[in-house]
């Protein structure tokens, strides 16, 4: 069942993609009959990214095997798309879900008064779980997430409870859980209420911060030293790429894998949120958060119950991420002035997608800024732990193979900036940022002597990872299968990955047959971002690289002026047509794509359809079916990020 799954949904992403996909497994269970669930009635909102291809499988599948099965809608199926804001389908669904609940309960409940569970449930019942001890509030909470069906009731034919529970008690607690309702825009909604029962309580005490370095998890992650940090680029690139090796001695991965990182939060903005909050009573802001003491509210895993502010702030919660539209809910709930309390419910109002969108998500407003833009907003510390969410590390794909580097890994990443805008200063990204802070002692031009031969080791930064193996993307078993790889800019970072380790396996065996191997790689400029350009042309010279097709996007045309020349790495592959239709369809290899998800891959996929549509004469809807068929084979992969 999907209930503790549920229960742990807002505390641990993973945690719900392990249970969902056990649910997954349940219900696609062949021996089920196919009435298995004829008197399930349920609602579907299904969450994903059309940046991504399968938008929303997850929600698809589960709704077309749940119909197999017998069971029925009572309200349609919502998809939201992460792409353009869930908010603008999420919003509505929830909005519409309630009529939908009350309708489908009171239909049931009159229709099967004789033996559904529904008709003797009480408030008692509801209060009380299976070993009729009382609930606290913040369980019942959770409990209205898990619908759960028994499976004697479902022999049975009788209604879904969860315990039992009756249908006020049910629209009434769902709606306080989910926030669904927007306080109306009247003079008693703009005074600042007290806070709610549930909320959690947050005692400060002042304690010293030391020992504290990394967040509680730090079992699972190796602290490692930075060994080199290169710059790949041109001072005068559009973008700077930084290239680090690590010292991650017994570690194993493949090429193919990645790294998380742990970055901590930048100390100016935790300092600027304290002092903002308030909270910055002691002279070293050194406060101790005790959040065990009168809290009846459940304290999200991520945040220790002993930690100090700075510790929580720093490396505990995203204090980055945009605000989420009931997040700026609740923030209206701590804002005094009337005016800049109506902008904020404005913002999160049922009509105020496209503003929220613009505002808030396309502006990359964070609660900083939103507190900067408010000053009249003073939200409790309760409020930022309930709603911001669980700092996640950062990944990135190695960029090395151990055979070629033992003991090392290298990865290569652009330094992201935003620029300044009306709502916040210039930034960099959280990690990428960082990271060029924290290597700057050590970083180099290409071709000049790495640190570690320069400084001791003791002197060299430290970072915490730990290894994120991936379950597909690594070359195939068998060296003999050719590949076509696509990856502009530091999209071409396990491809780097992938020739060094087979330059190794050539040199290593020289009587084996290996596949020919394509890198269709592009960048802005032949000399100012061309990453990994001696490495790259060192496989093509040695034969690692059967075929390097590179494109620059914003080099003038040459002197012969080519007219149409390729810009992008998808142009190239139309050039290569029938080689690349012959590997994949003849020769059946392998198809890499890594890169920007959000018009790189999508544009590649397109032009991918294309070439397999012209050479097996076939239409669009078929070239889809044959991509379908190849991602199915696992021999088109994709490893990509927006
Ligand atoms: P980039 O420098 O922004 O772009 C590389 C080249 O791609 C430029 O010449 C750019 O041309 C071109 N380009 C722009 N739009 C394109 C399109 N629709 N189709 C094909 N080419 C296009 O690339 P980047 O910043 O390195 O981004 C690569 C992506 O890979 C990032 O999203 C990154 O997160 C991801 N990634 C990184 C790693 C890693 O480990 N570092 C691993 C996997 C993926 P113009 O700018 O001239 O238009």
């Amino acid at each position: 069942h999907i209930g503790n799954s549920m229960k742990r949904a807002d505390t641990d992403g993973l945690l719900i993609n392990f249970c969902q996909t056990k649910f997954v497994r349940k219900i696609k269970n062949k021996s089920l009959p196919h009435n298995h669930f004829f008197h399930l009635h349920y609602a579907l909102l299904a969450l994903g990214d059309t940046n991504y291809a399968n938008f929303c499988n997850g929600g698809k599948t589960i709704d077309s095997r749940l119909q197999q099965l017998g069971a029925k809608h009572f309200y349609a199926t919502g998809h939201a798309d992460d792409g353009t804001g869930l908010e603008v389908v999420v919003d509505p669904w929830i909005e519409g879900l309630w009529d939908a609940l009350k309708k489908t309960f009171s239909s049931m409940a009159t229709s099967d008064q004789q033996d559904t569970d529904l008709s003797d449930c009480t408030q008692d019942n509801f209060h009380k779980n299976a070993s009729g001890q009382e609930k606290n509030k913040s369980d019942l909470e959770v409990d209205l997430h898990l619908l759960k069906l028994s499976e004697t009731d479902s022999q049975k034919g009788k209604a879904i409870t969860s315990d039992s529970i009756d249908v006020e008690t049910l629209s009434t607690v769902l709606a306080a859980s989910l926030k669904q309702s927007v306080p109306p825009l009247s003079e008693s909604a703009l005074n600042v209420p007290a806070l709610p029962a549930s909320y959690l309580e947050v005692c400060l005490e002042q304690v010293s911060t030391e020992g504290e370095t990394v967040p509680s998890d730090k079992d699972s992650y190796h602290e490692v030293s930075i060994s080199k940090a290169v710059q790949l680029t041109q001072d005068d690139a559009v973008k700077t790429a930084i290239s680090l090796e690590l010292d991650i001695s017994n570690l194993a991965y493949q090429p193919g894998d990645a790294f998380d990182i742990l970055c901590p939060n930048r100390a100016s903005e935790v300092k600027e949120l304290l002092l903002r909050l308030d909270l910055q009573t002691q002279k070293n802001g050194a406060v101790q958060v005790n959040l065990l003491k009168n809290s009846t509210a459940k304290i999200p895993l991520h945040i220790p119950q002993n930690g100090s502010l700075q510790f929580i702030l720093t490396w505990c919660l995203e204090i980055r991420s945009a605000p989420k539209k009931a997040f700026v809910r609740a923030l209206a709930d701590f804002t005094q002035n009337s005016s800049e309390k109506r902008r904020l419910l404005e913002l999160c109002s049922k009509d105020g997608s496209a503003d929220y969108n613009s505002f808030v998500r396309d502006a990359n407003v964070c609660l900083l800024d939103l507190l900067r833009a408010f000053p009249s907003c003073l939200p409790p510390l309760s409020l930022l732990f309930e709603h911001l969410p669980k700092l996640q590390p950062r990944a990135y794909s190695a960029a090395s193979s151990s055979l070629q580097h033992p003991g090392k890994v290298n990865f290569v990443f652009n330094v992201v900036e935003f620029p300044a805008r009306p709502e916040h200063p210039a930034r960099t990204g959280l990690c990428t940022g960082w990271l060029a802070g924290h290597v700057s002692s050590i970083l180099r031009p290409l071709g000049t002597v790495p640190a570690s031969e320069r400084l001791g080791t003791s002197a060299l930064p430290k970072v915490h990872v730990r290894p994120r193996p991936s379950s597909t993307f690594h070359l195939p078993a068998d060296p003999s299968v050719p590949v076509v790889m696509v990856g502009p800019g530091t999209g071409v970072a396990p491809f780097i990955g992938f020739l060094q380790q087979r330059e190794k396996e050539r040199e290593a065996n020289q009587e084996a047959t290996f596949g020919e191997m394509w890198l269709f790689f592009g960048c802005r400029h032949k000399d100012k971002d061309f990453l990994f350009r001696e490495e790259l042309e060192r496989f093509a010279h040695n034969g690692t690289l059967s075929n390097l097709i590179v494109c620059f996007s914003r080099d003038e045309p040459d002197a012969a002026g080519t007219v149409n020349r390729p810009t992008y790495v998808q142009h190239n592959l139309s050039l290569h047509a029938k080689n690349v239709a012959s590997i994949l369809l003849k020769d059946k290899g392998s198809l890499y794509v890594c890169g920007d998800a959000k018009n790189m891959a999508k544009d590649v996929n397109d032009t991918l359809l294309e070439i397999i549509g012209n050479e097996l004469q076939i239409d669009k809807l078929d070239a889809m079916k044959t991509v379908a068929g190849l991602r199915e084979e696992k021999r088109y992969l994709q490893d990509i990020w927006s």
